[in-house]
């Protein structure tokens, strides 16, 4: 029996199989489509899962794909420039930020160097076979597939859906999607195209009250350029299968003084903006995460990724041994930030919710607490959950934030480097605040990592497992005094603070996370 079944290898599904193999999971990943996903889809990769990508050992791999960010030109529909814009300024660098800006990437190549780097892991995406069926019993999931072979069952201790909007493992799991009467009322045709006779130096983007926009973006590594084009609903029937003619012929309708020409439609998607939540993430030892547990959210790639990576390290401490009540707060941490993203984007775009019970199960999440649209997401944050415990009050975080980073001084060896560093995302971090004396544990948790962090001024003296805050940053950033506990979970998220003297509450803690 495997660990871990995953279903579906866009980018959430291969992110938790890239994730649950570095914890020495088994784990197998099918997908239906028999060739890897093309099309330009998602572009951003927001500062917090370039951190992700960082703690996957991605994150170089993904940057040799960096599309820039161009200016952007707008023109009326006689072919006019209106307007020219330049893209937002970079943000400056942070002690306690290591990535500040999104990383332009095309999906495309997101995803092949997510596959390759699982395949370096001696994991091999499992294409043609898709995921019919299931049945679940206390101890595990059986999966039913099909393969070119003909049908296979897959027993597993634990199923992830990453299986898209259209999930058939949230079907055959009983979950149901909320928010059913909420749609936009525009569609958008979507496509990747060769485009000559137009510079490469800019998106161009036509606007005209009566039809919408039409837009073409130079795609990088590849002769390629994403094409876009609002269109009514009522001509979806029209645009189901639609051809470089067609789309030729809907720009020079719309655009007639355009002098272009168009080749190679490589991908194309005609979709409506809907918004959906899914009711549950979790039928007993069935997960659903990224676009198979919510639709419509914005950076859905990101959310979905951060999704995957607040599951797994919980369904490896369960499989060795911690509580199993751990599984429980994947839903209670991850399912609010969706909803938050949700309901502001109903309530940006003014549509009435009224007395639709579904949508006002996603506009009631407006009132929650966090800042889950927050496009870096650096500050979505688990505050409210069970996983948070605050025993230390008057600091700058809290349980439930993304613990900062701050360049340090490795003690011992006199060496530059940052906090991250010192985090392994496999294992539970304890960060000693402290310039004197270093912790006494009596039994320290075999998955536990201490640190001290000693202020600046202070000398490590041989001590191994001293950070020397040479610049202040770490104290101020966390905005702690000397004796106080910081504890970090695998996923970068602080799970618990406290004076030094409340060691053992905070080991009662890690207590409910790992056996
Ligand atoms: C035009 C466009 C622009 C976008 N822009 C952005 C953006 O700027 N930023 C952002 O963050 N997101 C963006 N997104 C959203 C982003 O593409 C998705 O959120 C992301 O792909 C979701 O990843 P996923 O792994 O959850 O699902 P998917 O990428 O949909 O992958 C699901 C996989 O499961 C497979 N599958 C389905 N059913 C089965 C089955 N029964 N058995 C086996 N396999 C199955 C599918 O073939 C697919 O490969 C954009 C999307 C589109 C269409």
């Amino acid at each position: 029996m495997t660990d871990v079944l995953i279903v579906g290898a866009g980018p959430v599904g291969l992110c938790c199989a890239l994730d649950l193999v570095r914890r020495g999971l088994s784990c197998r990943v099918i997908e239906k489509s028999p060739r890897p996903a093309v099309g330009t889809r998602a572009r951003g990769i927001s500062p917090r899962t370039q951190e992700i990508f960082e703690a996957l050992g991605v994150l170089d791999q993904v940057r040799r794909f960096p599309e820039p960010n161009l200016p952007a030109r707008f023109y009326n529909r006689e072919g006019a420039l209106v307007r020219e814009s330049e893209p937002a300024a970079p943000a400056a660098a942070r002690a306690d930020v290591p990535y500040p800006n999104p990383l332009m990437v095309n999906q495309e190549n997101t995803d092949s160097v997510l596959r390759q780097a699982l395949e370096s892991s001696g994991i091999k995406v499992e294409m043609s076979s898709a995921f019919t069926g299931l049945t679940r019993n206390s101890h595990c999931v059986s999966a039913t597939i099909s393969t070119p072979e003909g049908l296979q069952t897959v027993e597993a201790r634990y199923l992830i859906g990453a299986d898209g909007g259209g999930s058939k493992v949230r079907e055959s799991a009983g979950l149901q999607l909320t928010g059913d009467q909420w749609e936009d009322s525009t569609l958008y045709l979507v496509g990747n195209v060769s485009a000559q006779g137009i510079d490469r130096e800019h998106w161009h983007i036509w606007t005209d009250p009566g039809w919408g926009y039409v837009t073409l973006q130079p795609v990088f590594h590849g002769d390629t350029w994403l094409f876009v084009a609002t269109l009514p609903k009522e001509e979806a029937a029209d645009w189901a299968a639609p051809t470089l003619h067609s789309i030729e012929r809907l720009l020079r309708v719309r655009l007639p003084s355009l002098q272009i020409s168009l080749e190679h439609l490589t991908w194309h998607s005609l979709y409506r903006r809907r918004l959906r939540l899914a009711d549950h993430y979790r039928a007993g030892g069935v997960f659903l995460a990224g676009d198979s547990a919510h639709i419509g959210v914005e950076h859905g790639m990101n959310i979905g990724i951060q999704d995957g990576l607040n599951l797994t390290w919980k369904l490896a401490e369960v499989l060795r041994g911690a509580p199993a009540d751990l599984l429980g707060t994947y839903e209670e941490e991850r399912r609010p930030i969706a909803a938050q993203i949700l309901g502001t984007t109903l309530k940006r775009d003014s549509i009435p919710s009224g007395e639709n019970v579904a949508a006002k199960s996603i506009t009631g999440a407006i009132a929650r607490e966090g800042s889950a649209n927050d496009p870096t997401q650096l500050s979505v944050a688990y505050r409210g959950s069970s996983l948070s415990l605050n025993l230390k009050a008057a600091m700058t975080v809290a349980a439930g934030d993304r613990a900062p980073d701050a360049p340090v001084l490795v003690g011992s060896r006199n060496q530059c480097a940052r906090l991250f560093q010192f985090l392994d995302s496999t294992r539970f971090t304890l960060l000693h605040f402290a310039g004197g004396r270093s912790l006494e544990i009596a039994r320290r948790p075999e998955n536990l990592d201490v640190w001290q962090i000693m202020p600046g001024t202070a000398r490590a003296n041989g001590n191994t497992r001293a950070l020397i805050d040479i610049q202040g940053h770490a104290y101020g950033v966390y905005g702690v005094a000397e004796d106080t506990l910081v504890l970090i979970r695998p996923d970068g998220y602080i799970a618990a603070t406290a004076g030094v003297n409340q060691i053992s509450a905070v080991l009662s803690h890690l207590a409910l996370m790992t056996a």
